[in-house]
């Protein structure tokens, strides 16, 4: 069965009309919250600023939050990249491909998202705040 009508039939048998309507309920958005500060408000991809979270699987348990470990945080640009096809990212891949897809950017990421040395002391800086940024470098005189 395409992942997107098992979607749909398992947020209906949960008794809400449609994605829409789950997106914006008070289960979503405290799941959303939980996977978010998990990750630390980082996109798991590029390590850029996520506000999104990206489901992989739209299981009964994964809907319900019993599964966090099938959602990951994203920034909108991945967010795109990971649902999206085409030259103008216009065109909606299906839950499988989209899953294939959000696979090999996480492989691609963890590569280049590997801590860079750095002349000062080879801290990890990716996925710091500005102002843990500052407060580091403040320390370090
Ligand atoms: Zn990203």
């Amino acid at each position: 069965m395409d992942g997107y009508l098992e979607r749909n039939n398992n947020l209906r048998a949960m008794g809400f009309a449609d994605y829409s309507e789950y997106l914006s309920s008070a289960l979503w958005l405290l799941i959303k919250s939980r996977v978010l500060s998990r990750d630390n408000g980082r996109c798991r991809i590029c390590g850029d600023f996520a506000r999104t979270v990206h489901h992989m699987d739209y299981s009964l348990h994964v809907l319900r939050g019993n599964r966090d470990d099938k959602l990951l945080s994203v920034c909108d640009g991945c967010h795109q990249k990971v649902e999206f096809t085409g030259p103008n990212l216009d065109v909606k891949l299906s839950m499988e491909e989209a899953v294939r897809k959000t696979k090999k950017l996480l492989e691609i990421g963890s590569k280049q998202r590997k801590p860079k040395r750095r002349k000062g002391g080879g801290k990890l800086w990716i996925g710091l705040s500005y102002k843990a940024k500052h407060l580091l470098r403040k320390g370090r005189k």
